[in-house]
């Protein structure tokens, strides 16, 4: 299947410790994602569903497979955390792509680590089904994201306030280097390990910058510029990751750990899901702010690596940060003005036009996905308003919009082209999520099934498929979602 190499398993002691995987006891593949595999360059991916199961659930190591845990720390809802670190998922190894692209391949749910503190190192079979549901519908949305290679049920009865089947996610990532994986090292003054980690992270992430005499400075760049890409990328699909703790931020800029994340339904500035966010830092609208306060940490981190600084080279770090307020501001700007039809440049007042627009969509609780797809045929003015309601608000912000699409030279049937390529059809509900998992729990795995296949091509109607588009009922309307 794979040939493992283990690039960060060379490092020194302090990055990680080994670990095998447990013993479960009835490893019974729920999905392989085949197609990924092969992306990866798996030779033989037409195994047994049995062997995959004993690959997946890590009861058999590849070649070249050294399990290891991960250490690191991180600021858990603003409150440090000097240790954190993998405390149930082990990397089992690293593979290089046909691409020459280096992946990290962990399991999630793989048992006690010595990272686990209380936790029992397993994982209920619903995050895991979320999890592979959720980070595959982000990649096929366009968003860079860990992906998910397996599900395995383990066949045993994991205890949280009532007993759960258990189960074992495969993800793929970048790699899973954090930015607590900094903190980690930052916080314990441990300034060799802490160059190393930046030199390793700089290698294998952004190499073309490795010779440049401000490669640390070009480093906070290049991993802020990523996060705000990231972070504006989902605002723009309504999505909330709901645990934005710097120990869940890669530095390669994907969207990791799923915990108690969703997609939005109906809009709101300040909607939070998880049931951990007592007072809504990590609301949608906050994302913004918090990816700042994170890169913050990254950059008080990496500044341990330049102790005698002058207060010159200091303000150079300042700067870079205020620049990416501003860029999180501007790209955030620009794709909520493609999703409404304007793909020219950013102009004086259409930042308004953009908060009159989510101002009636909160005001009226409309579906953010919906509302915007049906503002396609609207761009054509002979379609008048279509099923909006004719409120002033609305009224208001047509005329604008209308304006604001006429100063740009493009067909109508363009723009609508490219609307409907940003705006999907189909996301990831958080409803439909629940009876996926309810009928996984059952065991019934086809809903789950046909879930992913939907969601693979999230910008297109498909005949049949009306309730993963539809927004929930009333009754249906989740309200909280949990780790
Ligand atoms: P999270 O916020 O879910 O990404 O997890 C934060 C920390 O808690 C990480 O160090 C995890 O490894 C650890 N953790 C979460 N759940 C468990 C569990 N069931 N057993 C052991 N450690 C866990
Ligand atoms: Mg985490
Ligand atoms: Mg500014």
């Amino acid at each position: 299947m794979f040939q493992f190499d283990t690039s960060y398993a060379r490092l020194p002691h302090p990055f990680y410790t080994r670990v095998s995987p447990a013993q479960v006891p009835k490893p019974e593949l729920i999905t392989f994602n085949s197609d990924l595999a092969r992306q990866l360059g798996a030779q033989d991916t037409n195994q047994s569903d049995t062997q995959l199961a004993e690959i997946f659930s890590g009861q058999r190591l590849l070649p070249g497979s050294e399990p290891i845990a991960m250490a690191y720390a991180g600021h858990q809802f603003g409150n440090f955390v000097p240790q954190l670190g993998d405390g149930r998922a082990l990397l089992l190894g690293e593979v290089v792509g046909p691409a020459g692209h280096r992946f990290d391949i962990q399991l999630k749910g793989s048992g006690r680590t010595p990272f686990s503190r209380n936790g029992d190192g397993k994982a209920p079979l619903g995050p895991v089904l979320r999890e592979y549901i959720v980070s595959e519908a982000l990649h096929h949305l366009g968003m860079p994201t860990t992906r998910s290679l397996a599900a395995v049920k383990t066949g045993e009865t994991v205890r949280r306030e009532t007993p759960l089947p258990g189960a074992i996610l495969t993800r793929v990532a970048s790699s899973h280097i954090r930015i607590g994986t900094f903190e980690y090292f930052a916080f314990k003054q441990d300034v060799d390990n802490l160059k190393r980690l930046t030199e390793y992270s700089i290698q294998r992430h952004y190499p073309e910058i490795q010779n440049d005499p401000q490669a640390d400075l070009h480093f906070f760049r290049n991993v802020g510029q990523t996060q705000v890409e990231l972070v504006t990328g989902w605002m723009a699909l309504g999505f909330i990751h709901g645990v934005m703790n710097t120990d869940n931020m890669s530095i390669a800029g994907e969207s990791i750990d799923f915990g108690p994340c969703a997609f939005m339904d109906q809009f709101r500035f300040d909607q939070v899901f998880s049931s951990i966010d007592q007072f809504g830092r990590y609301n949608y609208s906050n994302q913004a702010q918090i990816t700042l306060w994170n890169l913050s940490r990254f950059g008080n981190c990496l500044l341990l690596l330049h102790q005698d600084i002058s207060e010159d080279e200091l303000r150079k770090w300042n700067q870079e940060l205020e620049a990416l307020q501003d860029l999180f501001e501007h790209r955030h700007t620009i794709k909520m003005l493609e999703k409404l039809g304007i793909f020219d440049y950013e102009r004086p007042n259409d930042r308004e036009l953009i908060q009159k627009w989510l101002r009636y969509l909160e005001a009226e609780h409309l579906d953010y996905t919906l509302s915007f797809r049906a503002l396609a045929p609207l761009v054509d003015q002979e379609a008048g308003w279509g099923a909006f309601k004719k409120t002033e608000a609305f009224q208001e912000f047509y005329n604008l919009w209308q304006e604001r699409l006429h100063q740009q030279d493009l067909e109508v049937t363009a723009i609508q082209e490219r609307m409907n390529q940003v705006n999907p059809v189909f996301i990831p509900r958080n409803h439909k999520i629940e009876e996926v998992i309810e009928a996984g729990r059952r065991g019934d795995f086809s809903p789950f099934h046909e879930m992913n296949e939907v969601l693979q091509t999230p910008f297109h109607e498909q005949e049949g498929r009306s309730s993963y588009r539809a927004a929930p009922r009333p009754e249906e309307m989740v309200q909280a979602t949990f780790c």
